[in-house]
């Protein structure tokens, strides 16, 4: 959805903040809202039949659905978004002179703070996150 303050502010160099920050806000609700499934995987996957597969029978709340419709392209555009980073932001040899020769100072290549970046840290942060926390 494209707002009148977003198309406003990437028009004074924005560079599509709002609309990036817009779509990972309307994920991170859609995600929130639905039931989380991690307690019945252990269950459901012993149910697996000779062909592989579990027939289940589940009630979807309408959350659920919503979620489910786009879950998949959501998780494979959060993982290109986050390799892409991860690319982008590594470290690299500050140089100058340090008396720790085994642990050389390191900036970071692409933003210059020093390893590990803040936005490797963050990245760092959610994929080290417990699941379901
Ligand atoms: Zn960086």
């Amino acid at each position: 959805m494209v707002t009148r303050r977003s198309m406003t502010s990437d028009m004074f160099g924005n560079f599509g903040h709002d609309r990036v920050r817009e779509r990972l806000e309307t994920i991170r609700a859609r995600s929130e809202k639905s039931s989380s499934w991690r307690s019945m995987t252990q269950y459901v996957s012993r149910l697996v039949n000779r062909e592989g597969f579990v027939p289940i029978k589940a009630r979807l709340a309408r959350e659920d659905i919503v979620f489910l419709a786009s879950a998949r392209d959501d998780v494979i555009a959060f993982c290109e978004m986050t390799l892409r980073l991860i690319d982008l932001h590594q470290p690299r040899d500050a140089g100058g002179l340090t008396s720790d020769t085994d642990n050389p100072l390191c900036r970071c290549r692409a933003c210059m703070w020093r390893w590990p970046c803040p936005t490797f840290r963050a990245i760092q942060d959610a994929v080290d996150r417990t699941p379901g926390s």
